[in-house]
């Protein structure tokens, strides 16, 4: 366990904002979580589990103590003729853990590679990407509880997972922190290019391989999305809209460009990007806090916004798209006082 008092969150955060927290606390094994929540190491609340930071913006100093799950290890867990259950730590970088699969010829996750972030937050978001959610692989999750310290393991069907939440984003929200997660990937590679341009640009690579998903997946990624490297950014800022069927054809009627998704025969989902973009805010900048100009869903920091100038500008983008559209937009970001 390494503890680091004051420390800069800069390269802790995609948005490369410089806020300080109190504490951050480096955990490596499960016998170091217990001794946190088991309250035999005190340490200053609020807690916050933290991952690769790209999901999360900081508004100001985070005066309580942030944990940091440093778990390692990739393995085979079990290998049957058709699949194989493999397993990684809360603290891999997500997209090793997804070319290490690829690399291996386990195929399921391939479509969500070069998503940033760490393995212990891939549940937390169910994240999604052309198609596939990580939901339709993971299989159970280890975690601990913060009330008592107590290892608590998850199926898939306990975790209530939906467009990019669980029931670790809702209503168990900070009473677990993941330390490791499991995943049942296929033997036999059949591949889902069923989503926009992934079919095209995985054409363009010659015959449909687990390996060229892979990298028509990155292609089209580094292609459309900042890389938060060059420009602070946490990816969409918003969630695609759910509205009713009602709803959907009354948009439809008014604009009829407008992209409506899936028919979930009740509701629809509209392209929270394209609503932004109609609202007129493709690259516009307020100070250093900008929408992205190539890509409206993503909100940047163009050097020295703070947290405040992004949140703000995400409000006054909310209220247009609500005054022209009648359409809530939900954050995907989640936004930490
Ligand atoms: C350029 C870019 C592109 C992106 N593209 C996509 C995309 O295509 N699809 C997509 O779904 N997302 C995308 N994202 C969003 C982001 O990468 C994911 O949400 C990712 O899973 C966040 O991981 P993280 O480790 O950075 O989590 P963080 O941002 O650190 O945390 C996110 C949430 O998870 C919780 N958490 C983190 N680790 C743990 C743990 N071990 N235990 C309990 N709770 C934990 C945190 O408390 C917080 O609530 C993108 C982001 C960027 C910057």
């Amino acid at each position: 366990m390494r503890i680091c008092r004051n420390t800069s969150l800069k390269p802790f955060n995609t948005f490369g904002l410089d806020y300080r927290a109190g504490t951050m606390i480096h955990l490596r094994t499960e016998k170091e979580v217990k001794a946190i929540f088991k309250e035999e190491l005190s340490c200053k609340k609020p807690l916050l589990v933290l991952g690769g930071g790209s999901n999360i913006l900081f508004t100001g100093d985070f005066k309580g103590t942030i944990l940091l799950p440093e778990f390692g290890g990739m393995r085979i867990e079990e290998q049957k003729d058709e699949h194989v259950i493999v397993s990684a730590g809360a603290g891999i970088k997500w997209d090793r853990f997804a070319e290490w699969c690829v690399d291996m010829g386990f195929s399921g996750i391939e479509n969500l590679s070069g998503i940033p972030g760490n393995v212990g937050a891939v549940p937390v978001q169910n994240i999604g990407a052309y198609g596939t959610e990580a939901k339709d692989s993971i299989i159970k999750i280890r975690t601990i509880s913060t009330y008592n310290g107590r290892v608590r393991i998850f199926n898939n069907d306990e975790c209530n997972f939906g467009y990019r939440t669980s029931i670790f984003k809702s209503t168990e929200k900070g009473k677990y922190l993941v330390t490791r997660v499991y995943f049942r990937l296929e033997l036999n590679f059949n591949p889902n290019l069923n989503y926009g341009s992934l079919k095209e640009e995985a054409g363009k690579l010659g015959r449909s391989t687990l390996k060229n998903v892979r990298s028509a997946v990155l292609n089209i990624m580094h292609r459309k999305l900042p890389d938060p490297e060059v420009i602070g950014n946490g990816g969409s800022f918003f969630k695609n809209p759910v509205v009713s069927n009602t709803t959907a054809e009354k948009l439809i009627k008014a604009y009829p460009g407008i992209p409506v998704y899936d028919d979930l025969s009740v509701w629809k989902k509209l392209a929270a990007g394209w609503l932004v973009e109609q609202c007129g805010w493709k690259g516009k900048r307020a100070g250093d806090a900008g929408v992205h100009e190539k890509q409206a869903l993503v909100l940047v920091n163009h050097g020295n916004a703070s947290g405040k100038d992004i949140l703000n500008l995400s409000e006054k983008i909310r209220k247009s798209v609500r005054e022209k559209f009648g359409v809530n937009l939900e954050n995907e970001v989640e936004i930490v006082d």
